[in-house]
Order: structure tokens, then sequence, then C-alpha cells
């Protein structure tokens, strides 16, 4: 029997969205058009999550079918690609919508973007370019059949079985970063990978070299699914040896000791703290072209591990050793060592800092400037040790090294 999720949508879309999805549907019966929503948003209506993103992919050419509603001013557009024929549209200046054309791909290198070879092929031929069943699932827009989800590959099945399945057999060969997008919807949805679908991952990640692949697609995908902060997707990155992509190491670190520090530490670039437990390849590195902050927690990784601590036994000692280097590479440092100064650095240390500044110094008499910065080290020195516990203490104490 077929699944209908007319009422589905009428009780968890906006008004808004209802409206522009039947001023479309609409629209498409008047111009000829056949329209489906697609992918991420049809899975999502399925499973009752909330809706973000809204895909439409139309049979045919969807920038034709914009042009024609944006001439009779059902919706504004806002972008046109056109080698791709895709639009982006907004309608009631509220919701926006992108617009699809049917298409079939092809991919010349492994990895990289696919090219087009088909632009208005059947929606069937479109479903077939896809990741994974349950991203492949159509939903009619169409007045005939409006909500009637079509599933040519058994997603919804999939979807209720919480299966990750892929299209083919060739799919990580032609397009490994499939295998990151897997850990992705496999953690948010709590989907296990199908057996075959495993074979296949398994016989990709052990066999293939792919210094050719897309680093900046791997680094994307990365960034989004490690971004989730969730400790499944680190476990699955070790046990799933999917960490063998990116050439990096198998850390004894389970997902939850690294949420728990991101949790309680909270470093600007989550993503890069997980990432950051087994990515250790210097060419890898620079294939990911980090910008200079996330380049800087690797180098800061590398410093911490480089450098002996067993020459460290005061609080002064841990402090001058972590200052400079950034809350995601001590993290790691600590996971990966053990060492509890990183622990009582970011958890005590780092909080500590001498109030008084170098023009009140002046005042209190010390003029030279290499003299200024002694005399705030020698406060801070003091401070880390336990004592002077206000700004009065430390006057104080300037006071009594000057007389
Ligand atoms: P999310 O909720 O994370 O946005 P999504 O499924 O909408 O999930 P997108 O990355 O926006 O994810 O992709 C939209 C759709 O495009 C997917 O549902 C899938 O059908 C297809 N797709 C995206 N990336 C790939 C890929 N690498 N290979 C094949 N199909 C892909």
């Amino acid at each position: 029997m077929s699944l209908n999720l007319k009422e589905k949508m009428e009780n968890s879309l906006s008004k808004d969205v209802l409206k522009a999805l039947e001023d479309c549907s609409t629209a498409a019966g008047d111009y000829g058009f056949k329209i489906y929503l697609i992918g991420g948003v049809v899975r999502d209506l399925i499973l009752g999550k909330e809706i973000f993103d809204i895909d439409i992919t139309v049979q045919g050419n969807a920038t034709d079918f914009c042009h024609k509603m944006a001439d009779k001013k059902i919706c504004k557009i806002l972008q046109v690609q056109n080698d791709l024929k895709t639009s982006k549209a907004i309608f009631q200046n509220k919701v926006e919508i992108d617009f699809a054309s049917t298409r079939q791909e092809f991919y010349p290198r492994r990895g990289h973007l696919p090219v087009v070879v088909r632009i208005g092929c059947t929606l069937e031929e479109d479903v077939y370019r896809r990741d994974f069943t349950i991203n492949s699932l159509a939903l009619s827009l169409n007045e005939r059949n409006f909500g009637e989800i079509i599933d040519y590959v058994g997603g919804v099945e999939d979807l209720k079985n919480k299966k990750l399945k892929v299209l083919h057999d060739n799919s990580f060969n032609e397009d490994p970063t499939r295998i990151i997008r897997g850990l992705k919807f496999a953690a948010r949805f709590n989907l296990h990978r199908d057996e075959h679908t495993k074979e296949l991952q398994n016989y990709y990640l052990q066999n293939s070299l792919h210094d050719d692949i897309s680093w900046s697609r791997v680094k994307s995908e990365l960034k989004q699914t490690f971004s989730l902060n969730n400790a499944r997707v680190f476990d699955m990155f070790i046990a799933n040896d999917v960490y063998k992509l990116i050439y990096g190491n198998k850390p004894d670190i389970k997902g939850l000791e690294i949420k728990a520090l991101v949790d309680k530490y909270s470093p600007e670039n989550v993503w890069l703290t997980y990432l950051g437990c087994s990515l250790n390849d210097k060419k890898i590195i620079e294939n990911f072209c980090f910008t200079r902050q996330e380049k800087k927690i690797f180098d800061d990784k590398q410093y911490l591990l480089e450098h002996d601590l067993s020459i460290i036994n005061s609080n002064y000692d841990i402090y001058k050793f972590f200052e400079k280097r950034s809350i995601e590479s001590i993290i790691i440092f600590y996971l990966l060592t053990r060492r509890k100064e990183a622990l009582i650095y970011l958890e005590k240390l780092s909080q500590i800092k001498v109030m008084v500044n170098g023009d009140e110094l002046k005042e209190l008499g010390i003029t030279d400037g290499k003299e200024i910065g002694k005399m705030l080290d020698k406060i801070l020195k003091k401070k880390l040790s336990g004592s002077l516990i206000n700004k009065a203490d430390e006057i104080e104490y300037v006071k009594s090294k000057t007389k």
C-alpha cells in the first residue's frame, strides 16, 4: 500500500511552508511540471523530525519552472545556477526553497564532485545518484497524489528497520565521502549499516588508496559530522575503521570521554577536538587547508606531545607549559597522554589572571618595561601558589617588593 504523508505534513509543517508547497503544486499543474520533495526533507518528515531545508526536485528544468512562478509573482528568485539548472526561491518573503532539476551524474574522479551527464531525466534515474536509501525518497507535490511517498529503493522499510544502506556496490568507490556521511546519519538517527553496506565499506577502507580524493569535501563532511558532538560518531569512526580514510591513528579513547571534556570546557572548534584525537598525518593536515586558527590546534598538539613534562613540578611550570596552547589541543593532549597536569590547567590554573596592569605598576613606581614584565610574572607565580586572592593583595605585594 502506498504511503501518503499529506496529513502528517499538515500537522508538522508551518502554515507558511504548507502555503508555499501548495502554491508550487498549483503552479506545477498549470505549467505541466512534475515536482517532488526529495532527500533529507522526506526522511525527516517520516521520522517526525524538525524540517530545516526544503528541497524540491523538478522533473525537467527547475529554473524554467521557477522563472514561470516568478513571472506570476508566486515567488522571488534568489539564486540561479545555470549549469546545473538549480534555483533558490523565496515565497511570501518568508519560506526559502531549493529547486533542482532531475539529473544523472557520473564521477570522473573518485570522491570529487560529480559531473552531470543529463538534466531532466526521470525521477527514478535521479534517485539512483543518491547516497543512501533513506535519502532517496521522494514525496509527490502533484495534485493527483499530493503527499504520496515514491520509494524506488526500499528507503521507507530501511528507515523503519533503522538500516543504512547504499544504493549500489560502487557507491563508496564513486564517492568515499559517503562513508563519513553514513557516520553522521547513523549517529543522528540511530541507524546500523546493513551487512552488505558494511562489507562494501570495509572492503573500500582496507583496499583503497585514495590520495586523489577531494580533501575539501572530506573536510566538510568531517566538520558536519564531528560538530554534532556525538560520542557514538567517534566510537564508530574508530570501531568501523573510518579513521583509515584520513590515515589517522586508532587512539584508546572513548567518544564519551571527548564529549565530557568538550561539554565542560567548550572549545570553539568542537569538531577538531574529536578529529585531532586521531588525525596526525602531516600531509593530510596540509591537504585539509586549515585556517590559521585551525592549524594552530595541530601545531599546539605537536608541541605538547614533543616537550618534556618531567621537568614540571609547580603550578607555575604547568601554567607556562599550557598558557599559549589552544583548549582543543590541551584536551587532545590529555586524552592521548592522561597527564593530569592538563586537567589541573583547564580546571583551575587557566582561570587565574593577574589583575593589576602595566599602567598601575607605573603608578606604583615601576617604570622600566622589563621590570614591569618581571613584576607581573612574580605576581602570577605568587597567585599560582595560592596567595594574593584579590587586586588589593596584588597591590600590597608590589608595594612590599618596591619599598
Ligand atoms: P541534512 O539533514 O544533514 O541536511 P540531507 O540528506 O538533506 O541531510 P544534504 O547534504 O543536504 O543532506 O543532501 C541532500 C540530499 O542530496 C541527500 O539527502 C542525498 O539524497 C543527496 N546527497 C548529498 N550528498 C550526497 C553524496 N555525497 N552522494 C550522493 N547523494 C548525496
